[in-house]
């Protein structure tokens, strides 16, 4: 698990269990750092075309191999929520992109990823030709009444704020 804190990466000393300012957390055993650990921001896009279709992507890795999920990832390290969205369809569908709205924000837990917190946008998609790439095996378009169920609840948590709040705008 990502989120198994073994040593303390101040002074490399094991960490420890220990109850601190206010819940169980890692701390050293030696030099008495609090290993804060916090949730992972990743971002989702759903991306509609004109025919009122959701772009989905095909999962290449555990966990849910082979299952669809809407484009997205983590975010990384001086980059926007705006940004990284955008450049995540890139990598996974080869699509340019501009994002419109925030649809909403929904914590989960990714498997090994422990806990991350999922930030949800509208995203026009460019026309260009679609390739899946990255950590995608498979990318298309569906019919909203007929698509496959996604392979992350957060994912249709986001999708359910989309239909309740943007859908048909
Ligand atoms: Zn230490």
């Amino acid at each position: 698990m990502r989120t198994e804190l073994n040593y303390c990466w101040d002074c490399g000393h094991p960490a420890e269990t220990q109850f601190a300012e206010g819940r169980n957390r890692k701390v050293c055993s030696d030099c008495g750092t609090i290993l804060y650990q916090n949730p992972l921001p990743t971002t989702v896009a759903v991306i509609l075309n004109e025919k009122d279709e959701i772009l989905l992507v095909q999962r290449a890795f555990a966990p849910a191999k082979g299952e669809w999920c809407l484009p997205g990832g983590f975010m990384e390290l001086g980059e926007t929520p705006e940004e990284g969205i955008i450049r995540e369809l890139k990598e996974e569908t080869n699509l340019d992109g501009t994002v419109k709205n925030l649809i909403g924000v929904s914590p989960s837990q990714y498997g090994v990823w422990g806990d991350v917190v999922v930030i949800g946008f509208t995203v026009n998609a460019s026309n260009g030709e679609m390739q899946a790439g990255d950590d995608a095996m498979g990318v298309q378009y569906f019919p909203m009444d007929s698509r496959p169920k996604l392979a992350f609840q957060t994912h249709e948590k986001i999708m359910h704020m989309y239909m309740e709040n943007f859908h048909g705008e």
